[in-house]
């Protein structure tokens, strides 16, 4: 047997391990099988990181948080919602990554996408660890002064666990800058410090950076531009199908506007929208930002160019690139043939995970460059870096400067991810690229600092 095939088993036995070590996490088994699936070629060629317990310390989080959220809503009935806190990896720095507020968050989800945000941190650069949270707390019509009650319920437990130095989260789904503003309060209020450092996506003129709404958003944009600049081509003139409405939809549809793209189409959970004439951002900020609206809403006030569609799949809109959006899994095997067939040229994941493992196979079969989400969407947590830094000095960035080092950051992860996928004989596949530059980066430092 060679050493990749030796490595390869011994990589399978520990994939085993980890199903038996956490059932029912069906999303973060999905990230643990996509990330090691990937790594054979590196631990075959650099036997240090086959040394036991390395990857087991990897996959198992240095520390899991869960606690009770009660709350009392505007008519006085208590609710009882449960947060949760995972700090997987601060070997690179202190933990980092966002808060979810959503019905469908479990611990296995904010497993995944803490797991994901290691390997994301890493390729970033910056000194930044891994960590996820969040809540089953859904804010859909929910009042104000509900939110803000619960934020600061979630928060009376969290502060203990957070800090400038240990753990900074940010939003994410559900989560926005008006939570930000009521988590940010009440830390302050508890600890009596103001730290703008423990928590990043603040509002602008109390340690917000600015470009961090839209960095996500833009970074996803300017990785899917180069991956279309290493095949000759520019975003200048393509279409575009874009999934979800919120901050990470939103300003990638902003930015493809801003190059010369024009994307056709944008969606919520109850259906999505084509907009012919492309999407109007302005609008779209309007109905989702301001009014905390639906998609629905955006097509009846946009005129005969738009049309909402209820339930239906976005994908089936046919465009030269896909950048979905939303959330996990909203991209399968299904919907990927369909891009296919409709002469998609690239995707590149705005969301965490949106596309399946069998959507990513297919595409990249089929020669769609693919970026995946820990690349794609990495520039949304360096700008959460760069706030961090600049509360630091206290000081505050021009949005010029701070959009310049985004772009900086996003074309450094393209060419890391590039020349990785290259340099381990997958030449194009930024999926193995992006694997092994951030467990490279990762892995390494946990070997420098010990068992521990
Ligand atoms: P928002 O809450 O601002 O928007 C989420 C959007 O996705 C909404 O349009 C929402 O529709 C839709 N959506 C959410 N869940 C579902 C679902 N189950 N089915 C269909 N549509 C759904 O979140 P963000 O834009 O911040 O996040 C979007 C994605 O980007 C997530 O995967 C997140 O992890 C990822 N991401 C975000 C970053 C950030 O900086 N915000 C950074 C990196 C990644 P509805 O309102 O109907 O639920």
């Amino acid at each position: 047997m060679t050493t990749r095939s030796v490595t390869r088993t011994t990589l399978d036995h520990l994939l085993t391990e980890i199903e038996h070590r956490n059932p029912a996490q069906p999303e973060f088994l999905q990230a643990a099988h996509e990330v090691l699936e990937t790594l054979a070629p590196v631990v075959a060629a650099r036997p240090e990181y086959a040394e036991p317990g390395l990857i087991e310390r990897l996959v198992e989080p240095e520390r899991q948080v869960l606690f009770r959220v009660p709350w009392q809503d505007d008519k006085g009935r208590v609710h009882v919602n449960r947060g949760f806190r995972v700090e997987f990896n601060s070997a690179l720095g202190p933990y980092k990554g966002g808060l979810r507020f959503h019905p469908s968050v479990n611990l296995g989800v904010i497993k995944f996408l803490g797991f994901e945000q290691i390997f994301k941190n890493a390729l970033t650069g910056l000194g930044i660890g891994g960590g996820k949270g969040g809540s089953d707390f859904d804010p859909h019509g929910r009042s104000d002064a509900e939110v803000m009650r619960f934020c600061q319920s979630f928060m009376t437990e969290l502060h203990r666990h957070i800090g400038e130095h240990t753990d900074v989260p940010a939003g994410d789904i559900g989560v926005g800058g008006r939570e930000i503003g009521y988590l940010f309060g009440q830390y302050r209020r508890i600890t009596n410090r103001w730290e703008a450092g423990v928590l990043t996506g603040k509002g602008q003129g109390w340690g917000g950076s600015l470009i961090r709404p839209e960095a996500t958003g833009y970074g996803s944009v300017l990785f899917a531009a180069a991956m279309l600049r290493e095949r000759g081509e520019d975003l200048e003139g393509q279409t575009a199908v874009v999934s979800g409405s919120g901050n990470v939809a939103i300003y990638t549809i902003e930015k493809l506007a801003a190059l010369g793209a024009n994307a056709v189409t944008c969606s919520d959970s109850s259906g999505y929208v084509v907009d012919e004439k492309g999407v109007d951002v302005e609008l779209l900020k309007q109905v989702k930002e301001v009014e905390r609206g639906r998609v629905d809403t955006y097509a009846e006030r946009r005129g005969s160019s738009a049309r909402f569609v209820p339930g239906g799949s976005v994908w089936d809109v046919p465009a030269d690139l896909a950048l979905p959006s939303a959330t996990q899994n909203e991209l399968d095997e299904n919907a990927a043939a369909t891009l296919v067939r409709n002469g998609v040229k690239a995707v590149s994941e705005g969301a965490n995970m949106p596309a399946t493992p069998e959507a990513v196979h297919l595409l990249q079969k089929a020669g769609v460059a693919f970026g995946p989400g820990k690349a794609a969407n990495a520039g949304g947590v360096a700008v959460s870096a760069l706030e961090m830094a600049q509360n630091h000095a206290r000081t505050s960035w021009t949005a010029a400067k701070v959009e310049e080092e985004l772009a900086d950051i996003m074309n450094n992860i393209h060419t890391t991810c590039h020349e990785t996928a290259e340099r381990y004989d997958a030449p194009g596949d930024y999926v193995t690229g992006a694997n092994i530059a951030g467990f490279e980066r990762v892995a390494d430092a946990m070997l420098a600092q010990g068992v521990i």
